[in-house]
């Protein structure tokens, strides 16, 4: 789970958090691409991060980006390939297609399937399943996140347009109020602008 909290208070940063790192984005709460950007708390350096599909946070020094293994949440999967040095960077728990690259090369396989099931085989199945669980966790986690900056960005999106119209009372109200009381004054101060044109 995340090292420090969401500082809510700025309404104009992104409220995406490090899950490893004490550390929050610096973007703008707007901004829609994958990568969030921050400095890393020891180097300094310039960091980025993502958190849908791979999670994966690189550092930039001598003018590129540079991947800096911090495990997923839950970990690594870690998972065998044939090769004794290529081991499954994906997420704890991920699947069942396994994925690393090494040196440079992709190397990518599939945990084979049981012919007859075993100890081994289920205590395998148990720990797969309960690293989905983590990671349902965490996408759930960042779902909610993603719910409550849609929430606030739509409620002042909704003062902002009320605040253009001349309605400064009720924009300090719709900003205090959930989305759909928000949602009517807008459709009121639509109507309303209509007929005094
Ligand atoms: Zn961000
Ligand atoms: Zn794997």
């Amino acid at each position: 789970m995340p090292e420090i909290l969401p500082d809510l208070n700025d309404e104009t940063r992104c409220v995406s958090v490090h899950w490893n790192l004490p550390l929050q984005c610096v973007l703008p709460r707007s901004h829609r691409e994958n990568w969030h950007e921050a400095w890393h708390p020891q180097t300094g350096n310039r960091l980025r991060y993502r958190r849908s599909g791979d999670y994966r946070t690189e550092d930039l020094h001598h003018g590129e980006w540079h991947h800096l293994e911090i495990p997923p949440p839950g970990g690594f999967c870690n998972d065998n390939s044939t090769y004794p040095h290529v081991r499954c960077t994906g997420q704890y728990g991920h699947g069942w297609n396994h994925r690393a690259v090494v040196d440079g090369c992709t190397y990518s396989w599939n945990t084979p399937i049981p012919k007859d099931l075993t100890v081994d085989q289920l205590t395998r199945d148990v720990k797969q399943l309960r690293g989905m669980l983590v990671d349902a966790h965490s996408r759930i986690a960042e779902l909610e996140e993603q719910a409550k900056t849609a929430r606030i960005e739509a409620i002042a999106d909704v003062g902002d347009f009320l605040d253009e119209n001349g309605h400064q009372d009720a924009a300090h109200i719709v900003y205090t109020v959930d989305i759909p009381a928000a949602r009517d004054m807008k459709v009121v101060a639509v109507s309303e602008a209509g007929e005094s044109r």
